[in-house]
């Protein structure tokens, strides 16, 4: 890896400039104070009587009854909440921060930028005001935190083994010299694997594991994956390369995420001990297999091992073959017009086409129901997973995997938003729900300190809702304001539309 090698002092001042701009960001965010009055404060264990919560330069310094006659001399803008809900912002634990999804090389750049702009505010509009990219590095993530108006990011470094997946995706002569090698895992267990990967000291378990906890991230995201569409027979880690490298994160308090979506990769989940499995096991199963359902979600629950179900990555490859799909009004609230235009222009189409050839074609009269068919039975899989999951109180951990590939219906925000539904759907009650989408997964980012729920000392990422959000997910449909790092937005003016 001589690229990465060159570029150490680089990343060495990128890290030191992550730091110094953080604080700038927290500091100077808004130097107005604010006062929120009369907020029913939402909670894991219920909501408040009416409070009045104070916020001087982002973090929430004051919450009590009564605090307006203490702040009136010192020029603060004041909200009524008249009693509606006041929530923690929430936290999407896996999202895929670069580009515009679904873009091709033939998206005209003024669409891209317009776009590039209103993702982070499609963020915000759902109510998110965190999110974990689970495979970047620092400086993107300098990057994305330095707009004015974005939900705050953190990042995951993704641990492949060489040949293996996703490195996979890329030609065989550009894979070690791409990014996502920078970090991938030396398998002393398997030689043959190994013999073309120079620099193999600096990725054995302890340097590597050094090295990716110098980038700030919050966590490894592994993958066992032998393959899917082109891709088959791909590498995956052996079980004690892996402990090792579980053994190392956990020295560092990171976590270990697994992508894994089948049975096999949730048996070698078991064994391995990692902290989170990334999508639910729809390969090779189907809701007629409830029992074996229900007896490996015991297992999980039994190995502490959390889940991100993220029944969208397969729901929202269906949708795009539902014609209805840009008619709908939360959907015109998140994608721009211009964007809507050109995905349903033959150039925008490319990526459906190409799914399409795997149910006869763009021009089969029957094509909807076929794709609805063939997802049926990965789509009923992970349903009832979760369904017993939520029935065990298993850790359900929020994550929608936004896009999960190329797929526009997955846009940021919106698909958040998608996911939320389904878990609802599947039995999740919205006290949970509430719980994965805030404290949950501010413990597991080690974030609990600043984030996850309404308190002094935390960061005024706060939402403002109508409804209650332990009584119904529809709740998230009644935001009125989205306070980011203490500045209040109205609702509407975050929508594309
Ligand atoms: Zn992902």
């Amino acid at each position: 890896m001589p690229l990465s090698r060159s570029f150490t002092p680089r990343l060495l001042l990128v890290a030191v400039l992550t730091y110094a701009l953080a604080c700038a960001q927290y500091a100077f965010a808004d130097t107005a104070a604010l006062l929120i009055e009369n907020a029913r404060i939402v909670s894991t264990t219920g909501v408040s009587e009416p409070r009045d919560v104070l916020i001087e330069a982002g973090t929430i310094t004051e919450i009590g009854p009564g605090l307006r006659p203490s702040v009136a001399e010192k020029g603060v803008r004041i909200i009524d909440a008249e009693g509606r809900f006041l929530s923690p912002g929430l936290i999407d634990s896996h999202v895929h921060l670069m580009g515009v999804p679904g873009e091709s090389d033939a998206l005209p750049a003024e669409v891209r930028d317009q776009a590039l702009a209103q993702i982070p505010k499609s963020y915000l509009y759902f109510g998110f005001t965190t999110v974990l990219d689970l495979i970047s590095a620092d400086e993107p993530m300098v990057q994305w935190n330095n707009q004015a108006l974005a939900p705050t990011a953190f990042h995951c470094v993704g641990v492949p083994i060489p040949g293996g997946y996703p490195m996979a995706w890329l030609p065989q002569e550009e894979q070690l010299a791409s990014p996502i090698a920078d970090y991938y895992l030396y398998d002393e267990n398997q030689p043959a694997l190994m013999a073309a990967t120079p620099g193999s000291e600096q990725h054995k378990p302890k340097a590597l594991v050094e090295r990716i906890a110098s980038t700030g991230a919050r966590c490894i995201k592994t993958f066992y994956e032998t393959g899917f569409g082109r891709l088959r027979n791909l590498p995956v880690p052996s079980l004690e390369s892996m402990k090792a490298l579980i053994r190392e994160a956990h020295k560092h308090h990171l976590p270990v995420f697994l992508h894994g979506n089948s049975r096999k990769s949730y048996e070698f989940a078991l064994e391995a001990g990692v902290d989170l499995l990334v999508h639910g096991p729809w390969h090779g199963v189907s809701a007629s297999d409830a029992e074996a359902l229900e007896a490996l979600a015991e297992k999980v629950v039994q190995a502490g091992i959390g889940v991100q179900p993220t029944m969208q990555v397969i729901v929202g490859e269906r949708e795009l073959f539902s014609p209805d799909f840009f008619a709908r009004p939360e959907v015109k609230a998140a994608v721009p017009s211009a964007l809507r235009q050109w995905y349903q222009s033959e150039a925008g189409q490319w990526f459906v086409q190409n799914m399409s050839h795997g149910f006869g074609g763009p021009d089969e009269p029957h094509l909807h129901d076929k794709v609805h068919a063939a997802m049926a039975k990965p789509i009923g899989g992970v349903q009832a997973f979760t369904r017993a999951l939520a029935v065990a109180n298993g850790d359900l951990v929020f994550g929608s995997d936004t896009p999960s590939g190329p797929v526009y219906t997955q846009f940021p925000g919106l698909n958040g938003h998608q996911e939320i539904q389904h878990w609802a759907s599947q039995g999740v009650t919205p006290p949970q729900i509430f719980a994965a989408l805030t404290v949950r997964n501010a413990e597991l980012l080690g974030l609990a300190e600043t984030l996850g729920s309404v308190a002094e000392g935390k960061r005024a990422d706060l939402l403002l809702l109508t409804d209650n959000p332990l009584e119904s997910v529809d709740a998230y449909d009644s935001i009125a304001w989205v306070i980011v790092k203490g500045v209040p937005v109205e609702r509407s003016k975050l929508a594309a539309n």
